[in-house]
């Protein structure tokens, strides 16, 4: 098979990159776990319907960033675009608000966008997200941010800066729309192609253009934040409080717009300066009438995605390549220790021991650098001569320590302490090594 290649815009996880992606799972998982938060998973396509209706027809992502097709049945299907909708239509299709109480659920996987790829933009690419259904209080606004926060801070990621801003309610909002489309009439021909569409449709988009003349134009714009309602007010200065009081550092940014409709109240993201131009790691927000636009009750809510590649984009550039955690590598030759070889890695690993058996029968010098290779602290070597006394050489890579036991014997020693030695050995030397 000649030109076949991963389709534009995907890409492949190759198992070098895996340790990140699980260190991100396995750390976030923690975190959101302490505080109460749990698993769903939805499907990776729901109808059409879902998106236009959850997201909005106005938004880029249902305008033209959507993988959309019917199905054999002809139904109009869509991969989805974010976890958001997914999720809020599984709350009710399940009644899960009849449970009564605050739902706190988080999920990840791979989301689908038609867009124009570059570092960090991808048209698969995977978030991390949590959702809040069911409370309208500014802690739980304060709750999530701090999760992810948390989960950041955790990764080792420095450089990071909380954008924050209110969006008020719909009605702060529709007498704003109107301010802002006064004031950028007049500069309608100054504006990016996009914008000047969105002047009709979603004039409030306008304000997080990437363009520079849009940018400057809307620098000058009336502020959402002046037209919020006293209720309004009242939430963001809380959530502004709670903050500070957990000693969240925040920017206060009037041109923070979700680019999704039923966002309401509270917007932010978390960005890095390290990322160049795709910087938001983290995008989340109040929405607290997409439950009711979907055929819900009315149930206030609050959630956040992370942007899973730009993570690992992040943790690549400021660590050095992950470890390997296997704990043996096997070599053997010959018919009788090839088999004797099978069984004893087996017997190994069901001891709960990471062993990497090696299957290419080539020559012992061979197998051996591949074991040098390997990062496996103890190497176990079965020849002839072992093969023939059922034993095997037990070496210690790092120290070049080697002792012959029994193949029975090497199941009752005390491995586990042996490995923490030699590994810490490795390490002391490699930073004794260090210039
Ligand atoms: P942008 O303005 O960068 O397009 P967005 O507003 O479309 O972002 P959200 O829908 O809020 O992004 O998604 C949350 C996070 O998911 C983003 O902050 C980003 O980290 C990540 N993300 C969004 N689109 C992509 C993509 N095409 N490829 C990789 N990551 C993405
Ligand atoms: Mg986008």
């Amino acid at each position: 098979m000649t030109g076949l290649q991963a389709p534009r815009g995907t890409r492949d996880i190759l198992p070098e990159e895996q340790m990140y992606w699980q260190t991100l799972e396995t750390q976030a998982c923690q975190i959101l776990e302490r505080a109460a938060y749990r698993q769903i998973c939805t499907p990776i396509f729901e109808q059409t319907a879902l998106f236009e209706r959850g997201i909005g027809e106005a938004t880029d992502i249902v305008g033209k960033e959507m993988y959309t097709f019917s199905d054999r049945g002809q139904r109009s299907l869509t991969l989805r675009p974010e976890g958001t909708a997914g999720v809020v239509r599984a709350y009710i299709e399940h009644g899960l608000h009849q449970q009564g109480g605050v739902q706190r659920l988080w999920y990840t996987g791979p989301m689908f966008r038609y867009e124009r790829p570059q570092s960090g933009r991808y048209r698969q690419f995977h978030q991390l997200g949590v959702e809040v259904l069911g409370s309208g209080d500014a802690r739980a606004d304060v709750e999530v941010i701090a999760l992810a926060f948390d989960i950041l801070k955790g990764l080792g990621l420095a450089d990071l800066t909380l954008m924050l801003n209110s969006v008020g309610d719909r009605s702060d909002r529709s007498d704003y729309r109107q301010a802002l489309i006064d004031y950028l009439t007049p500069y309608r021909q100054d504006l990016d192609k996009d914008s000047q569409e969105r002047l009709d449709r979603n004039p409030l988009r306008i304000l997080d253009s990437k363009d520079a003349r849009t940018q400057e134009i809307a620098q000058a714009a009336p502020k959402l934040l002046d037209f919020l309602s006293p209720d309004s007010q009242e939430h963001f200065q809380r959530v502004k409080t709670y903050l500070d009081q957990l000693g969240i550092a925040y920017t206060i940014n009037p041109c923070l717009v979700r680019g999704l409709d039923y966002y309401t109240h509270t917007a932010f993201e978390f960005q890095s300066r390290s990322l160049g131009a795709e910087a938001t790691v983290c995008g989340g927000g109040r929405y607290d009438h997409l439950v009711t636009e979907l055929g819900g009750p009315e149930t206030p809510a609050i959630g956040w995605a992370m942007g899973l590649e730009r993570l690992i984009l992040l943790l690549q550039q400021q660590s050095s390549s992950p470890t390997t955690n296997l704990d043996f590598y096997l070599v053997s030759r010959g018919e009788t220790a090839e088999q004797q070889g099978l069984i004893l890695a087996q017997h190994l690993r069901h001891r709960g021991f990471r062993v990497e058996m090696d299957l290419s029968g080539s020559a012992f010098g061979k197998q051996l650098k591949r074991a040098d290779r390997s990062g496996a602290p103890g190497c176990l070597i079965i020849g002839e001569s072992e093969a023939a006394a059922a034993t095997v050489q037990l070496k210690w890579l790092a120290q070049g320590q080697q002792t012959v036991v029994s193949q029975g014997e090497l199941l009752t020693l005390d491995l586990r302490s042996h490995l923490d030695q030699a590994r810490e050995f490795a390490t002391e030397q490699s930073t004794s090594d260090a210039p």
